[in-house]
């Protein structure tokens, strides 16, 4: 599969975009960074998007994307997560306040916005690929997703302090390819990691040891402020399968 990064930050500066990678050019994981990254082409492809959680720094391109193709011809996402997620989306993101209901836009019968619950652990399919939500600890209600086709598989956690379940279920997937993960802070802010429900290097290194050895291990996450410290971090546990993820750069697997 070709999985390109189009936003792997913490935070947004000019040329560092939040999370969001595209897989296959139409499949998106996360959306802090979708329409900010593609062209208005680019984004008619994107039909289907799984959401780990209802931060900002994942979700916050959902409106202008969809705003910006609503009146495409055949123009209609879908929207994947858990129905914690799904409910906050509703609640406070496509409420008539923060921003139209595209659920019921242009009318009941055929709206350009479908959200849809999927439950943590049961797979379903989309363009070939098997994909299961699995639960991880963050400040809020949260679900990394592991995708699975006939060629290999991958693994985002997307934020996560230490976990356990997400790692016990990417370790049993067949020919897993790479596994995405985060490290937020630099170790001087470990409490505020800790607290937000992110990792540190230190932290990380801890997880590395719950994840089988054979796979590489791709990091996202890092806030800009910080980014210097956090790579130095990484490179003193001196793991060669560690390796920051590149904003823009497209990845096979
Ligand atoms: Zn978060």
């Amino acid at each position: 599969m070709k999985l390109k990064v189009l936003g792997c930050y913490g935070g947004n500066i000019p040329g560092h975009g939040m999370t969001s990678f595209l897989v296959n050019d139409a499949l998106a994981l996360d959306a802090g960074w979708v329409s900010n990254a593609l062209t208005l082409k680019e984004q008619e492809k994107v039909k289907d998007i799984l959401i780990s959680h209802s931060h900002l720094d994942h979700t916050c391109t959902l409106p202008f994307l969809i705003d910006n193709n609503f009146t495409a011809p055949g123009f209609a996402l879908r929207i994947y997560a858990i129905p914690e997620v799904i409910s906050s989306m509703r609640n406070h993101l496509f409420n008539n306040h923060t921003w139209p209901d595209f659920t019921c836009l242009p009318n009941d019968m055929t709206p350009v916005l479908k959200l849809v619950e999927v439950e943590p652990e049961e797979p379903f399919v989309i363009n070939g690929f098997t994909i299961r939500a699995v639960e991880v600890s963050h400040s809020v209600p949260t679900a990394g997703y592991i995708l699975e086709d006939k060629k290999g598989a991958i693994a985002f956690s997307s934020d996560t302090g230490p976990t356990r379940r997400f790692w016990e279920v990417a370790n049993a997937v067949k020919n897993l390819k790479a596994i995405i993960t985060e490290c937020s802070f630099p170790n001087a802010f470990q409490e505020l990691a800790t607290i937000s429900g992110h990792l540190t290097p230190n932290t990380l290194s801890r997880e590395i040891e719950k994840i089988r050895p054979d796979v590489p291990i791709y990091l996202y996450g890092g806030k800009p402020k910080h980014l210097k410290a956090i790579r130095r971090e990484l490179a003193a546990l001196k793991q060669k399968r560690l390796r920051m993820m590149v904003q823009g750069r497209t990845y096979k697997f």
